[in-house]
């Protein structure tokens, strides 16, 4: 009787595959790797089903080789893997290869930087070595704790020779131990860790009262040993931090474990290090920022069971982490949970499933829901609690709204400060407070016309207009990249009065530069901090108070807590709100909130300035007067008068193609064939999708929408299927976060 397993392989759209386990070969468990024959190709896959029965009537190919006897991953993450490549329409492959740190997926055999660790012989000869270098290494290690590297002892002149002649007398011991790439330990050698933003939290703290009651219905939550899900809504500066550090230990001292899932540890260093310094080397951390040698080292830390607590971004929900008690996921609604090329998924969504699956108690936080999880609690499948005052009773910033029809009016077009917020500024620079600046969208100038024609520069790939860089004297494709030299006359009618309009960060900074000389000065936003480590530098500026003024695009309104800052000003709080995409307005909320937060967290209160041509829209008026539920209100009513998530569920499918008709034709017959599915719902479309072009593909798009995903799924399963040569041009993205 012959032995066969099904095999996932790193294929998009490819469903299970079955090997035959050739004869004298020992089968391979759930989650090991197996170099399997695919075409011509060898392919590293993961075994899903150790024992499956063969498909009548197939001739089989055997594996090629088998990388682990034992399970490489978990079987509960191979089974969470295999629902999200369901879910999400990604087949089982591309799932099973985020669960994997990137060396392994490669089908690489576990590696291990090792080196020579040197220690004291367990019995130390009576007598001691006669040589005067030999009796200084023992005095080294005797003073250093018994032990140190080969490397160390070199370093204090004690070679090989020495160390030789040590072990052969008997003195000490040598061997190979394997020595782990520490993330924490440092930036780029500088010998100062990165992950030291602000301060250390005092454990021993009292909570306030409203924290009490929060954790008290936490730790019932986490001792119940079963899947929970809690929503934590609570204000910018309420102390959710606090209550996942406590939250953690707790459950840690029951002896299960804990996955923290944060959303950029690049740009919030702070939140991974919190951890960190509260639990030191039970902590191990996850996230693409890493080398790939210390993902490896710390996937394996992980698996070997060492480490009780895991922080990571996004693919950190796939952690080998047994025992699981607690999954947290702090800001709970920003959008960089969601994956944003196959397979889709949503990191928020999938740590739900796997609280669910290994029945741990699953807590998001956020003082801006989405609209999403918000949505659950009021149907009742998350229990929720509310934090309404900060900590300390500390006031919410004050916040002024300034409409900036009148100011042009009074001042020209040409202003980018508003008078009330110079005057804050200049307030909080006389005081020697700090001030935050918020305008969410890079460059010198967005928009180049020719004012004889009217056209626009736009991308050669992308249907965008190109965005002028004054510092390094280019226009550039936000999109694709693409980047040329200003020209000097319009291409369209070679006209010469070329204008710039619409202004970014990079103006923004030359303008509060120009107001305010002796200010010092600082701009964050994607093209200042490319380099790796440079956000945590001016972030580490800020907190030690060497930055009077920063300016930048969303990167500055994450959850930084800096206690001198007094002000904050968002310039142009409406430019996300044009966007043709439905989460216009929660994205506009959720950002200004967010940002009015960083305001007033330390001992004096905060004041924000809010410009915008928009007063009355209600995302703003909620922000600046810092009312979740009456957004909620306003924004759900929207969602369900035009059926979009959550009031429904949807499917965004964009088909792409060399030109705008073979996009929409073969969108259109997709649509069709999706139509004549088991659908139980609609479809919308296809149209051109609002970017109806990106890197020279034209995309036409469909959505679906109704209430049974499983029920859409099918239908567009079997449209896709009938249309097997399109499968590389058909982006299917469910629950989507963005649908430009
Ligand atoms: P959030 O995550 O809700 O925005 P944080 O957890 O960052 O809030 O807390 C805001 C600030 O208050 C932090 O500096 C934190 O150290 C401090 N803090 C939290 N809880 C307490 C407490 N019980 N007593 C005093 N300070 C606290
Ligand atoms: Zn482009």
């Amino acid at each position: 009787m012959e032995v066969c397993c099904s095999v996932a392989v790193p294929v998009p759209g490819l469903g299970l595959l079955t090997y035959r386990v050739p004869s004298g070969v020992t089968a391979p468990p759930k989650g090991a790797r197996v170099v399997v024959p695919l075409g011509g190709r060898k392919v590293t896959g993961c075994v899903v089903e150790p024992d499956s029965a063969p498909p009548a009537g197939a001739t089989l190919r055997d594996l090629v080789d088998v990388l682990d006897e034992e399970p490489f991953l978990p079987p509960a993450v191979v089974d969470l893997a295999l629902w999200a490549g369901e879910y999400y329409m990604s087949g089982p492959g591309g799932a099973l290869a985020v669960a994997m740190p990137p060396a392994s997926r490669r089908g690489r055999r576990t590696s291990f930087r090792t080196e020579r660790l040197v220690r004291l012989a367990a019995e130390p000869r009576a007598a001691p070595p006669r040589g005067a270098r030999q009796r200084a290494a023992l005095a080294l290690l005797a003073e250093r704790g018994g032990a140190l590297t080969a490397r160390a002892l070199a370093a204090a002149g004690i070679g090989g020779g020495t160390i030789r002649s040590l072990v052969d007398g008997g003195h000490v011991e040598s061997e190979d131990a394997v020595r782990e790439r520490d993330p924490f330990a440092g930036a780029e050698g500088s010998g100062e860790s990165h992950w030291a933003v602000g301060g250390e939290t005092d454990p021993a703290r009292g909570l306030t009262d409203e924290q009490a009651g929060v954790y008290a219905t936490l730790v019932q939550a986490a001792d119940a040993r079963a899947f929970r899900t809690v929503l934590i809504n609570g204000v910018t500066g309420s102390g959710k931090t606090e209550l996942y550090l406590r939250l953690a230990a707790h459950v840690m001292a029951a002896g299960r474990r804990v996955l923290v899932l944060v959303p950029e540890i690049a740009l919030t260093p702070a939140a991974a290090g919190l951890f960190h310094a509260r639990f030191g080397r039970r902590v191990a951390i996850q996230h693409s920022g890493l080398s790939d040698g210390e993902r490896h080292d710390q996937w394996h830390r992980i698996r070997r069971g060492e480490v009780n607590l895991v922080v990571g971004t996004r693919s950190a929900v796939f952690a080998p982490l047994d025992a699981l008690g607690l999954i947290v996921v702090d800001e709970e609604h920003e959008s960089s949970y969601k994956q944003e090329d196959a397979p889709r998924y949503h990191g928020r969504d999938v740590a739900v499933m796997r609280g669910r699956m290994q029945g741990a108690l699953v807590v998001l936080g956020s003082a801006t829901p989405s609209m999403e999880s918000s949505a659950n609690a009021r149907a009742g499948r998350y229990e929720e609690a509310r934090l309404r005052r900060r900590v300390l009773d500390r006031p919410m910033a004050a916040t002024r709204v300034v409409d900036m029809r009148r100011e042009y009016a009074a001042h020209g077009p040409d202003v980018t400060l508003s008078r009330p917020l110079v005057e804050a500024i200049e307030a909080r620079l006389s005081r020697g407070e700090q001030s935050l600046v918020l305008l969410n969208r890079r460059g010198f100038a967005t928009v180049i016309f020719c004012r004889e024609c009217g056209a626009t520069l736009e991308c050669p790939n992308c249907s965008v207009t190109l965005t002028f860089h004054r510092a390094v004297r280019r226009v550039r494709c936000h999109y694709c990249n693409y980047a040329t030299g200003v020209p000097a006359r319009c291409g369209k009618c070679r006209g010469v009065f070329l204008e710039q309009s619409g202004f970014g960060t990079e103006r923004l900074e030359a303008d509060v530069r120009a107001r305010f000389p002796g200010a010092r000065l600082a701009r964050v936003d994607r093209d200042t901090i490319r380099r790796r480590g440079a956000i945590a530098r001016v972030l580490r500026d800020v907190a030690a108070g060497a930055i009077d003024i920063l300016v930048g695009t969303q990167m500055i309104a994450k959850g930084h807590d800096f206690p001198a800052v007094t002000l904050v000003g968002v310039v142009l709080a409406d430019v996300g709100l044009g966007l043709a995409d439905f989460r216009a307005s929660e994205r506009t909320f959720q950002l200004l909130t967010q940002v009015v937060g960083r305001a007033g967290r330390g001992e004096i209160p905060g004041e924000a300035v809010i410009q915008t041509l928009y007063p009355d829209h209600y995302s703003i008026r909620a922000a600046a007067a810092q009312d979740y539920d009456a957004f909620f209100e306003q924004e759900m009513a929207f969602r369900a008068g035009l059926e979009y998530p959550p009031a429904v569920a949807l499917i965004n499918v964009v088909v792409t193609g060399r030109t705008a008709d073979q996009a929409m034709g073969d969108a259109a017959d997709l649509v069709a064939r999706t139509r004549r599915g088991p659908l139980r719902g609609r479809v919308i479309g296809p149209a051109p999708a609002p970017l109806s072009k990106i890197k020279g593909e034209y995309r036409a798009q469909f959505f679906i929408k109704g209430r049974e995903r499983r029920a859409m799924r099918l239908a567009l399963e079997r449209a896709v299927a009938d249309r097997p040569e399109l499968r590389r041009r058909v982006a299917i993205d469910v629950d989507p976060i963005s649908v430009l």
